[in-house]
């Protein structure tokens, strides 16, 4: 499930004319012809009929990010006949947000997750940690990490 997963996501970027670097879901989401309307709920929502996602702004913008991107997945997996629910929205969401080939050129140059972090600023570091274990790319950076405090104790049962 999880290539078909990652096959959804690839289309959005290639479609959105992605070059490489760190994703703003916001603007991910004017590439795909989606709006963004501002609700007074903790939660986002995606209205599929007129492509409007409704956030509430007073998040962090990580947490944003993290929610546009999700409300994305909902629209991607459905626009390409892909079984939706929130387990397969979440993992797009990570996907749209750190592109595996992005994070994979990333790995090759730097060694620690906070060198990481700052090239997607957009990402939490949970976030981040989760998409290493999607990649299984997690143990590399772990072993290279120049002190174990690159990852946080809770981080640590992911990679
Ligand atoms: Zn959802």
């Amino acid at each position: 499930m999880q290539d078909t997963w990652e096959s959804v996501a690839c289309e959005i970027h290639e479609e959105s004319g992605y070059l490489g670097g760190a994703i703003d879901a916001f603007v991910l989401a004017e590439c795909c012809g989606l709006s963004i309307r501002p609700w007074p709920f903790p939660t986002a929502c995606i209205d599929l009929t007129s492509g409007t996602i409704r956030i509430s702004m007073a998040r962090s913008p990580r947490s944003k990010q993290r929610l546009v991107a999700h409300e994305i997945g909902h629209w991607a997996l459905r626009r390409a006949g892909v079984e939706d629910s929130e387990e397969a929205a979440d993992y797009v969401a990570l996907a749209l947000l750190l592109p595996g080939c992005t994070v994979a050129r990333d790995l090759a140059e730097v060694s620690s997750l906070d060198a990481l972090l700052e090239r997607h600023p957009n990402v939490s570091r949970r976030s981040l940690a989760r998409r290493l274990v999607h990649l299984r790319a997690g143990s590399r950076l772990y072993f290279a990490a120049s002190a174990p405090t690159d990852l946080t104790t809770s981080d640590h049962y992911l990679i």
